[in-house]
């Protein structure tokens, strides 16, 4: 047989954890999960923004959003 050579080149890409970058607010709308609403709260931190939409969407829509769903729809 043939003697090829396989080069496998792989990227030495340094991947970090996906952080937001310091600069940009998170953005979280009360439309975007349903509701006919124009509730918009927008935050720096990932944990007050959460804190802040869970406390809407429980005082006014009596609806419990788990984190996790809040914050796969930040990224
Ligand atoms: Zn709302």
């Amino acid at each position: 047989m043939g003697n090829g050579v396989n080069f496998f080149e792989e990227e030495s890409s340094i991947k970090k954890e996906d952080t937001p970058s310091r600069n940009s607010k998170l953005m979280l709308n009360c439309k975007s999960f349903g509701f006919d609403c124009n509730f918009t709260t927008s935050e720096k931190d990932l944990e007050k923004i959460i804190e802040e939409f869970q406390e809407h969407t429980n005082s006014e829509h009596f609806t419990d959003f788990p984190a996790g769903i809040l914050k796969s729809s930040l990224l």
